[in-house]
């Protein structure tokens, strides 16, 4: 008989969040032993390394087909999957729609999930907008916020002006900021969107990926880390009250069943699988799955009118080798006067030739949803999914309030389109289906009290246990109207750090 193997620290997940508790834990402790299990295997060679800059070419084209509308949910199909694949095994590692996953998801039908190595890390956009006012939960500790969300960036590598402004994105910018002068503070002005690019002089810009915020999980070379691909966390083993021994594992491939055990384990398996985990585990506070939430996503798109802003055709920018956008702007959300983030990404069309025809201002706006518990996730005893783990129901729907700031959010978007051109609503502009952005929240939300309305602490430590942490953008508990990574990715910084200081606490006694 073959002893059971252990680790110290058991990562599920390898997309961002799991990527950063890694890196964190290992800035930490350079002999600690990690390793992190992902149901997902590589797309390509590679592991964890984004598709935007992978060296072979079917690959790299089927990506920037994919992903040239800039609208997170129409990367995986503009029509939404139903259809269930008839086993995993047949599945190519990369994004399935939930209801091709097997889940009942018809309540938010764009809601899509990463079933690969580097999880939705591979695949993002990058756009890492920095959240203010109702986003924040800082629980009282503002200072550390600061630090927990400035170390989120350095490891995302946010840069604060990758993609433009151009020439003509300036223009954009001005009528922006004179629209909406005085609403906010300076720092929250319109400006070019930060993102989690490394700038470089020309041609494309690398985008970060898991593999670049650990690179062990795409390059190795690591002898305390451990990843292991194709391989589903089934079950958290429970011990005792209040402890987990590791996990029940399950290789894809063959079925091969094998347990691992560790002396802490962090979740990092996004915000519909984390609390799908707990829940398969027997582990089900009151509040699993509730609070599910995700800002609506208005999308507009308008053609300059270059006569207004007397601009040339010779003038339209032209994006940089390997990039889609000319520029990448942001419009933040400041407060009540204006509650809505903004996400213009501009393109120029060009002929056979390549010369300029038309410009584009894609205008997103995102409208932030009330947080309640209504709106959640519920798992069934007796149905699974494609993966054999408790089928997700997904119950989500818009409150009176929701709709209302819906509606302001689509005249507003009319009445800033207007600005830059000829724009007709009824073709130019789409409330998406719920699911859309794939920045869904609130599931394993945590909070101060364990009072039945939160499954975490602050630092993510699941209520009631004292080895068993979550990192995820499940984690956030507030209504984000930003893309959520960089601040779902400080629920990451705050576990790493509970765990570094649990395992160093252990190991001096
Ligand atoms: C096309 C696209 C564009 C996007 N653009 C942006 C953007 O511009 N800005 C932004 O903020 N966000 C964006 N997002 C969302 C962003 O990518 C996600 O918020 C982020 O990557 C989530 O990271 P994660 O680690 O929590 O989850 P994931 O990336 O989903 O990783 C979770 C991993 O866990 C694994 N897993 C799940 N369950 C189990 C289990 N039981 N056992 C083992 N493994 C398991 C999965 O296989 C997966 O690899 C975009 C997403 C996509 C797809």
């Amino acid at each position: 008989m073959t002893d059971t193997p252990r680790t110290d620290v058991l990562v599920v997940g390898s997309g961002i969040m799991g990527s950063v508790v890694a890196r964190l834990l290992r800035d930490t402790d350079p002999a600690l032993r990690i390793t992190m299990v992902d149901g997902g295997s590589a797309i390509g060679e590679v592991p964890g390394l984004h598709l935007h800059d992978v060296d072979d070419p079917a690959l790299w084209s089927r990506y920037n087909e994919q992903v040239d509308t800039g609208i997170q949910g129409m990367y995986t199909g503009a029509e939404v999957v139903r259809e269930v694949a008839d086993s995993l095994t047949d599945l190519p590692p990369g994004m399935f729609h939930a209801l091709a996953f097997g889940e009942d998801s018809e309540a938010m039908p764009a809601a899509a999930l990463a079933w690969n190595a580097g999880g939705m890390g591979v695949h993002w956009t990058a756009a890492t907008p920095w959240p203010a006012g109702d986003e924040v939960f800082d629980f009282g500790d503002p200072a550390r916020w600061a630090k927990d969300l400035d170390t989120a960036r350095r490891l995302l590598a946010v840069t604060p002006s990758a993609i433009g402004p151009t020439e003509v994105g300036r223009t954009v910018l001005d009528v922006l900021r004179r629209r909406f002068d005085g609403v906010g503070p300076d720092d929250r002005r319109a400006q070019p969107m930060p993102m989690a690019v490394t700038a470089t002089a020309s041609g494309p810009m690398p985008r970060t990926a898991p593999g670049t915020i650990f690179p062990a999980i795409a390059a190795g070379g690591d002898p305390a880390f451990t990843l292991v691909t194709g391989t589903l966390a089934t079950s958290l083993i429970v011990s005792e009250e209040g402890r987990v021994a590791g996990a029940r594992l399950r290789r894809i491939a063959d079925g091969a069943e094998s347990e691992l055990l560790a002396d802490a384990v962090v979740v990092c398996a996004d915000a519909l699988r984390t609390p799908q985990l707990l829940f398969a585990s027997g582990i089900r506070p009151r509040a699993l799955g509730r609070h599910l939430n995700e800002h609506a996503f208005i999308t507009a798109r308008v053609l300059l009118d270059l006569d207004r802003f007397g601009i040339g055709l010779d003038a339209l920018p032209l994006p940089r080798a390997g990039e889609f956008s000319t520029d990448s702007l942001w419009l933040p959300r400041n407060g009540v006067a204006q509650p809505f983030h903004g996400q213009i990404m501009n393109r120029t069309y060009v002929d056979e030739e390549g010369r300029p025809l038309a410009h584009s201002v894609g205008l997103s706006l995102f409208a932030p949803v009330e947080s309640r518990p209504e709106n959640r996730l519920v798992f069934s005893e007796t149905e699974t999914d494609l993966a054999g783990m408790p089928r997700i129901s997904v119950e989500f729907g818009y409150s009176d309030a929701d709709r209302a700031l819906i509606r302001r959010a689509l005249d507003e978007v009319r009445s800033i389109a207007e600005e830059f051109g000829t724009f007709d609503p009824a073709s130019e502009c789409a409330l998406l289906p719920p699911g859309s952005s794939l920045h869904q929240t609130g599931t394993v939300r945590a909070g101060l009290a364990d009072d039945g309305t939160s499954v975490c602490e602050p630092d993510g430590r699941v209520w009631g246990f004292e080895n068993l942490y979550l990192a995820s953008n499940g984690v956030i508990p507030t209504a984000m109207a930003a893309n959520v990574t960089l601040t779902g990715a400080v629920t990451a910084v705050r576990a790493a750090r509970a765990v570094a200081a649990r395992h160093s606490a252990l190991t001096a006694h």
